[in-house]
């Protein structure tokens, strides 16, 4: 039998970040993307959510190399984290490269790391797989997609992509050379589907150059502009728009400063001459000659943006009249901390603009309908598998391939841990490998489970209990006690009634242990909790957890 490609998906399929992809043909592993994923409301304490990479860790000998598309979290933030575990060579464009090397810098494991630099149009080889990137357009320089040329054929990932025919600071995505590809026969094409449901093309990046150019044109105040750190070719439109105003920029925020670091020095930005100045210089200029640049477009605790509108900023105080620009939509999930810094910068008199008061403020990185469809008919793939999106996101554009012409039996739609075989003439899902989330908590990784998670999520919802008692040796009788400590479940002090209620019944309950020979303390600790939750449920209709600690005198 033909040896077959595979390809899984380790993350990114019905789920939102941490992509990885893992490409198979005989002895050779390539990895595309490692990001990570966004814990959700019901993580209590978890930091991050990295992809379950044990079928790479097993298979280690075979990976030949980790290529990046881009430098997103959700595309690059698992390196930290997987890097220990499988340490193949990284390759990625140099501005993702340049992000990396910061991250990796930061878990002080840039010693280990072997990263090379690639180019769109320059095609590498790493084990039986040829890769060329392809320039294409997305909210962060430096994106390509892959063309991986394979023994069995041409596999395309387009990594994060839109066509913007009107960029800022590069050129429109590399049509020509996805057309050449197509004539020449793509195999299997894999691609972005985030925004599979939006009809049209997504907004040149340009219309929120025209929109800064209204909000700037004649304003006497302060401005201050919050967008995605990582969205280079927004903060060129700002600072753009600022020199064109005669404002000064400066700049706050440790991933803003990075980045702006990082990029200027690779080229991707161009910052005219004495425009930046520091923050404690802001004070030296008029109101209208300012503009700040700031971290917490999503409402960050910890960002510059919000220990400004909380009073919490070292150098910079809102005052009245700011105008304030949040450029940038609410990663789902984030909405209530971004209307919570809203709200509090209203309170200190900032005139603020956010999406929901005003148009244009931000545009999507990712191809919409017809931006997909372009794509699907230039590559013209035989096999398609529509990645990077949620069940319906991968239907949709799932549709719009058949729209296209792809017929049914040749798309897929995977989800993460499934093997697809590709041959020459078949596509199919055969087997799964291990997948899934691996949940980090500071800086422990996979050791908090679904039991801790349980524990956290009933703790925030019901608080606890604790039942101290101290118990005779001899006769199992009470020597002091049961003191009762509550956390997070009832107001101590409007409560007595019910704590000595509890009281009373924790000591009917022991003497009725005894008076049935029950000595052995598994069993009075779970008749204790078994007596006291049924009765606050009755009363209280809550479920703390209960902890009974019995001493022995
Ligand atoms: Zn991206
Ligand atoms: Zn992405």
């Amino acid at each position: 039998m033909a040896e077959k490609l595979k390809i899984i998906s380790l993350g990114g399929l019905n789920e939102v970040g941490k992509n990885i992809t893992v490409l198979e043909y005989k002895n050779d592993i390539l990895v595309i993307d490692c990001g990570i994923g966004f814990p959700d409301g019901e993580m209590y304490g978890v930091d991050v959510v990295i992809p379950n990479v044990a079928y790479l860790a097993k298979n280690r000998e075979r990976i030949c190399g980790i290529v990046l598309t881009h430098g997103h979290e959700d595309h690059i933030g698992s390196l930290p984290y997987v890097l220990t575990d499988i340490n193949a060579p990284i390759f990625a464009t140099d501005l993702t490269a340049g992000l990396v090397s910061l991250k990796l810098e930061e878990h002080k494991l840039l010693d280990i790391a072997d990263i090379n630099i690639i180019e769109p149009g320059k095609s590498f080889k790493i084990g039986c797989f040829t890769i060329e990137p392809i320039h294409v357009n997305h909210s962060i320089a430096g994106a390509v997609a892959l063309a991986i040329t394979t023994p069995l054929g041409i596999v395309l990932h387009t990594g994060d992509f839109k066509i913007d025919t009107t960029p800022i600071g590069c050129e429109m995505a590399d049509l020509t050379r996805f057309g050449e590809l197509g004539k020449k026969g793509v195999l299997c094409m894999l691609s972005d589907s985030t925004n599979a449901e939006r009809k049209g093309f997504s907004p040149s990046e340009r219309t929120v150059g025209h929109t800064f150019d209204s909000l700037f044109d004649r304003c006497k105040s302060r401005i201050i502009v919050t967008t995605f750190a990582s969205n280079i070719y927004r903060i060129q439109q700002i600072i753009d728009v600022s020199a064109r105003y005669g404002r000064k920029v400066a700049i706050t925020g440790r991933s803003m400063e990075n980045m702006i670091r990082v990029a200027a020095e690779l080229g991707y930005l161009e910052i005219p001459k004495n425009i930046l100045i520091e923050l404690n210089q802001i004070k030296n200029f008029p109101k209208e000659q300012i503009t700040i640049i700031t971290t917490g477009s999503q409402g960050e605790s910890m960002s510059a943006l919000y220990r400004m509108a909380f009073s919490n900023h070292k150098q910079i105080e809102i005052i009245p009249g700011d105008r304030v620009i949040i450029s940038a939509s609410a990663v789902p999930g984030n909405e209530k901390t971004v209307s919570h810094i809203v709200n509090e910068l209203f309170r200190k008199g900032a005139e603020v603009m956010y999406r929901g008061s005003m148009e244009d403020l931000h545009v999507s990185g990712h191809a919409c309908q017809e931006e997909l469809k372009v794509m699907l008919a230039l590559v013209k793939p035989k096999y398609f598998i529509p990645v990077h999106g949620e069940q319906r996101h991968l239907i949709i554009h799932s549709e719009l391939a058949k729209s296209v012409g792809i017929p049914h039996q040749n798309i897929v739609i995977s989800d993460i841990g499934k093997v697809i075989e590709v041959g020459k003439k078949s596509i199919n899902i055969n087997g799964v490998v291990p997948s899934g989330k691996v949940l980090v908590d500071g800086t422990g990784i996979g050791d908090v489970g679904s039991v801790v998670l349980r524990d956290r999520k009933h703790l925030a919802q019901d608080g606890m209990l604790v039942v101290v008692l101290s118990l005779s040796s001899e006769d199992g009788g009470i020597i002091s006690g049961p003191d009762i400590i509550t956390r997070g479940f009832v107001y101590v002090k409007e409560a007595s009634d019910l704590i000595e209620e509890m009281r009373t019944l924790v000591t009917e309950t022991i003497y009725a242990c005894n008076a049935n020979d029950i000595t052995d303390w598994a069993t009075l600790k779970t008749s204790i909790k078994t007596a006291l939750s049924s009765y606050l449920y009755k009363t209280t209709r809550r479920s703390p957890m209960i902890l009974p600690v019995i001493m022995e005198v």
